[in-house]
């Protein structure tokens, strides 16, 4: 496991379900329990009809590649770089898109629409933030 990059994540009364399962290597979503509609990151609001009444509810796919972008910059001492961050979507789960690094494969060979594993690496403040992983042979 490489060190812990970034400033560690604010927690509020919105993320703490979140970084509470993210702990357990769980990612967990906000779902509207008025309309159904699931979002990320949480908020504490239904982006679609406003409503606040929020559940957690787990997400268990395969996410894909929605963009991505890779990093060349040693912001930190111990950062290996190059390294690349994605934007996963979750096809079902429209209202959810998770920003990690990946693991498992080159900078180089990360694709649009490749598909990817949730997965938890070791976090700055000791708090699990998202990584994913390269599913092989997808895509
Ligand atoms: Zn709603």
């Amino acid at each position: 496991m490489t060190a812990a990059v970034g400033i560690p994540p604010a927690v509020t009364e919105e993320t703490e379900a979140f970084w509470s399962a993210a702990e357990q290597g769980r990612l967990v979503v906000e779902r509207c329990e008025a309309c159904g509609t699931e979002s990320f990151p949480p908020r504490g609001m239904c982006p679609s009809c406003r409503g606040r009444s929020m559940a957690a509810a787990e997400i268990t796919d395969r996410g894909r590649i929605y963009s991505f972008t890779i990093n060349y910059q040693r912001w930190l001492p111990d950062l290996e770089v190059p390294f690349a961050l994605v934007l996963v979507e979750f096809p079902e789960h429209p209202g959810v898109r998770v920003f990690g690094r990946i693991r498992g494969c080159a900078p180089e060979e990360v694709a649009i629409g490749d598909e990817v594993e949730v997965g938890f690496e070791p976090g700055p403040g000791g708090f699990a933030i998202p990584s994913f992983v390269a599913v092989e042979g997808a895509a």
